[in-house]
């Protein structure tokens, strides 16, 4: 797959202009298998662009269905691509996220759906998230190095 076709087509269909920064960030978040902090990904950029911009861009996208929230703790927030059933404004992410204890790494479980659940009727839901908080390979290997 054409990387760049495919970022520029998805900015497209987002109706947002193909800037250097939105299509940098992409194919950021494209190499990598595990949601990204505004952080990581400034580490990550080739060009340098000021941190409104990067944090701007990262909103911009949450906002038209590109990136959804993956976690967020004392290390600020975790972004991670939408499937593309997710329409506009609207995220339909609704899957569980895999957040490492050790290192904050925080993985998409697509696969697996979660079903519709029942809210009580006196009940507005307006933020579901679904975690399952562990050690990620990465912190596992090590620590069993350091164990012995
Ligand atoms: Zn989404
Ligand atoms: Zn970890
Ligand atoms: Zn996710």
């Amino acid at each position: 797959m054409n990387t760049q076709k495919y970022i520029e087509d998805l900015l497209k269909s987002h109706s947002l202009k193909k800037t250097s920064a939105r299509i940098e960030m992409l194919k950021i978040f494209l190499n990598y298998d595990y949601a990204l902090s505004a952080k990581e990904i400034i580490s990550h950029m080739k060009v340098s662009h000021d941190r409104v911009t990067i944090y701007r861009t990262l909103g911009s996208f949450e906002e038209h269905g590109i990136l959804h929230k993956a976690s967020e703790d004392s290390h600020g927030i975790r972004y991670a691509m939408c499937s593309h059933e997710c329409p506009e404004k609207v995220h339909s992410d609704e899957h569980v996220h895999l957040i490492c204890e050790n290192c904050s790494q925080t993985y998409c479980l697509e696969d697996i759906k979660i079903p519709k659940i029942k809210v009580l009727e006196k009940f507005l839901a307006q933020k579901i998230n679904y975690t399952i908080n562990g050690v990620c390979n990465a912190c596992l290997s090590s620590l069993k190095t350091t164990n012995g």
